[in-house]
C-alpha cells in the first residue's frame, strides 16, 4: 500500500464526513450542536491530514507538533459532541490547556525525540480521548435504547484500543524485530484511519437518525392534549405490558367515559372541556401509578391497563380516580364545575390475555354504568369475558 494514497483518502473521507454531517444537521434541529461539533471535528481531521503530509516542510519539530495538536483538537471536539448528547461538556479552558500541554511537550522533547513521540507517545492521548468518547456514548442516557449505539461505542472503543496498542505494543514489537516494523505500522495506521473516517460518521448519523425516528414514533403514539398514550399507543404498547407477566397472572382494565361531557362543552365552552380532559388525565396518571398504562382512546374516553392487578385492587383505583376527579373539578380555586365519570372494569386471568377482548368487556361494563345512572363503576361479568375470549 502506498502511504501517500492513504493520506489523500483519509483527507477526502474526513471532508466528505464533514459536509454530509453539516447537511444532515439541517434536518435534526434537536441535535444541531452535536452534529455541528462532529462536522467540525472531521474538518479538523482533514486539516490535520494535510499538515501531516507536509510536516517535514516545516522547520525542526514544528510540523510534527502542529499536526499532533490539530489532530488532538479534532478528537477533543469529537468527545465534546458525544458529551453534548446529555447536555454535558468539557470546559473550553480545559481543552486549550490540554492542547497547550501537548504542544509544550513536543517542543521540550526536541528534534531527537520526534520519532519516538510521533510513533508511540502521541498515540496515547488519542487512545484516551477515543476511549472517553466511547464511554460517553455508552453511558449516555438519551441514546441508551438505540440500536445503533453499540456500533458507535465499538467504533470509538476499537479506535482507542488500536492507538493504545501503538503506544504499548508496537514499541515491544519494534524492540524485537527492529525499526522496519514501523513502516508496516504506518500503513496499517493509515488504513485504519480511512476505515474510521467512514465508520465514525456512519455510526453517529445512524444514532441521530434513529433517535429522531424514535421520537416521531413516540409522538404518533401520544395524545397531544393530555400527553397520555393515544389509541395507537395503547394497542401497540399494551400487549408488551401483558406479555412480560407470568402466564396465570391476573390483569385488569378500567374503561372511563366522562359523563355528559357534551353538556360541559355546551355550558362552559370547549376550552373548559379541554381543561377537564387534562385534569382527568393528570389524576388518572397519578393515581394509577408507574406500572399502569393510561391512554386517551378518543374524545372523552380513557382506559387504564393495570398489569398483574386483581379486580378488587383495580376497583379501588377506579373509585379513587373518580372521587379525586369530581372533587378537584368542583374546587372553587380550580375549574369549579360539576363533573363525574362512569367506569367499566374487566379482569382477566389465565393464558394469552388479549387486550381487545379485555377492552370490549370493560366497555360493556361501562355501558352498564351509563344505563344505571352514570357516576359509578360496574364490573364485567367473568363468564362474559371468558366467552368473548
Ligand atoms: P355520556 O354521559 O352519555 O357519555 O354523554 P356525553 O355527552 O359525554 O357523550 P357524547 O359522546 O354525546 O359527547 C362526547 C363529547 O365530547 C362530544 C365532543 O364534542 C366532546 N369532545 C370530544 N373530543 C373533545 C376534545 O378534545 N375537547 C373537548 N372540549 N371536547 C371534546
Ligand atoms: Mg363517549
Ligand atoms: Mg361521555
Amino acid at each position: 500500500m502506498d502511504l501517500a494514497t492513504l493520506w489523500y483518502l483519509t483527507t477526502g473521507t474526513a471532508l466528505i464526513a464533514a459536509v454530509m454531517t453539516l447537511w444532515e444537521r439541517k434536518a435534526h434541529a434537536q441535535r444541531a450542536r452535536e452534529l455541528g461539533l462532529w462536522a467540525t471535528a472531521y474538518a479538523v481531521f482533514a486539516i490535520g491530514c494535510v499538515l501531516a503530509m507536509n510536516r517535514n516542510t516545516l522547520p525542526g519539530i514544528t510540523g510534527f507538533a502542529v499536526t499532533n495538536v490539530v489532530m488532538m483538537l479534532g478528537y477533543l471536539v469529537m468527545l465534546q459532541g458525544a458529551l453534548a448528547l446529555d447536555g454535558r461538556r468539557l470546559h473550553p479552558l480545559l481543552i486549550a490547556g490540554l492542547l497547550t500541554a501537548i504542544g509544550i511537550a513536543w517542543f521540550s522533547a526536541g528534534v531527537d525525540a520526534a520519532g519516538l513521540l510521533w510513533n508511540h507517545v502521541s498515540a496515547f492521548p488519542i487512545a484516551v480521548v477515543s476511549g472517553l468518547t466511547a464511554l460517553a456514548l455508552l453511558r449516555s442516557r438519551t441514546v441508551r435504547a438505540l440500536r445503533s449505539r453499540p456500533i458507535a461505542v465499538a467504533v470509538f472503543a476499537g479506535h482507542g484500543l488500536f492507538y493504545a496498542a501503538r503506544t504499548f505494543v508496537v514499541p515491544v514489537i519494534t524492540a524485537i524485530h527492529g525499526e522496519d516494523v514501523l513502516a508496516l505500522v504506518a500503513e496499517i495506521t493509515m488504513y485504519e484511519a480511512v476505515l474510521v473516517t467512514v465508520a465514525m460518521p456512519m455510526s453517529l448519523l445512524a444514532l441521530v437518525r434513529e433517535e429522531d425516528r424514535a421520537s416521531l414514533l413516540a409522538t404518533a403514539r401520544t395524545d397531544f392534549l393530555t400527553t397520555l398514550n393515544n389509541r395507537q399507543g395503547f394497542f401497540e404498547l399494551g400487549p408488551r405490558h401483558l406479555s412480560g407477566a407470568s402466564r396465570d397472572a391476573a390483569h385488569s382494565l378500567l374503561a372511563f367515559d366522562l359523563d355528559h361531557f357534551k353538556t360541559i362543552n355546551d355550558r362552559y365552552g370547549h376550552d373548559v372541556g379541554d381543561r377537564v380532559l387534562k385534569l382527568f388525565a393528570d389524576i388518572a396518571r397519578e393515581v394509577a401509578g408507574q406500572r399502569a398504562m393510561s391512554a386517551r382512546l378518543g374524545g372523552e374516553e380513557f382506559a387504564i391497563l393495570l398489569p398483574q392487578t386483581r379486580g378488587a385492587d383495580a376497583h379501588a383505583i377506579g373509585q379513587s380516580i373518580a372521587r379525586s376527579f369530581t372533587e378537584t373539578a368542583a374546587r372553587s380555586d380550580g375549574l369549579g364545575i360539576p363533573a363525574t365519570v362512569s367506569i367499566g372494569l374487566a379482569e382477566t386471568s389465565g393464558s394469552e390475555p388479549d387486550l381487545a377482548t379485555l377492552l370490549a368487556a370493560a366497555d360493556r361494563a361501562l355501558y352498564q354504568a351509563k344505563t344505571l345512572g352514570r357516576n359509578r363503576i360496574e364490573i364485567a361479568k367473568p363468564e362474559r369475558v371468558a366467552r368473548a375470549a
